[in-house]
């Protein structure tokens, strides 16, 4: 017979494994010393072969097997957290390139930034002193504008005299020559 399983389990507290049979005492490690089975080990009902039994009935290696199933599972789970670390590594070392990268181009970013900022800044600087002069040239040329009227004007006063200079002579010479004229009429008036 294989015996019974209807039996519960804890760990005491060196770690050695406790079953306990449906009598609800601690099943004793025993070895077989049956001819099929000899040395073989097992945990069993201490009523056994009494009225008592429960029929709780376990070989030792029959738990040794389900308990290195248990270290087998565990292995996968090792092997893939060392895979994630590895993994993790990996991202690691490629963030902190990234990292240095992205520094690299925030230093170049820095450096441009305070360049323009520079040249922003003579730009205004540019376009003040142009506003300044074209207030000047705007000034400059008003004025300019006035003494252009004023010169126009002067021309033009010049020019109706010089057209006027030839009647004023006419009128001059009629002038003398009747003053001329008048003298001789008086010398030969004269006894
Ligand atoms: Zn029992």
């Amino acid at each position: 017979m294989e015996g019974s399983t209807a039996a519960t389990s804890s760990r005491s507290s060196h770690g050695e494994s406790e079953l306990f049979c449906g009598c609800g005492i601690k099943s004793p490690l025993r070895v077989s010393k049956s001819e099929q089975n000899w040395g073989r080990r097992f945990y069993g009902c201490v009523n056994y072969k009494t009225k008592l039994y429960c029929g709780f009935f376990v070989w030792e290696d029959t738990l040794i097997g389900s308990k290195g199933t248990e270290s087998i599972d565990l292995q996968p789970s090792h092997a893939e957290l060392q895979r994630t670390i590895s993994d993790l590594q990996r991202i690691n070392s490629e963030l902190q390139r990234t990292n240095a990268e992205l520094q690299r181009t925030n230093a170049e970013l820095q450096r441009t930034n305070s360049e323009s900022q520079s040249t922003n800044y003579q730009f205004c600087k540019q376009v003040d002193e142009m506003e300044r002069r074209i207030e000047g040239l705007k000034f400059n040329n008003k004025e300019l504008q006035e003494q252009n009227k004023m010169l126009k004007l002067t021309i033009s006063r010049r020019n109706g005299f010089f057209c006027h200079l030839p009647i004023m002579v006419g009128i001059l010479c009629v002038v003398y020559y009747l003053y001329q004229v008048q003298k001789n009429v008086k010398c030969l008036s004269l006894p």
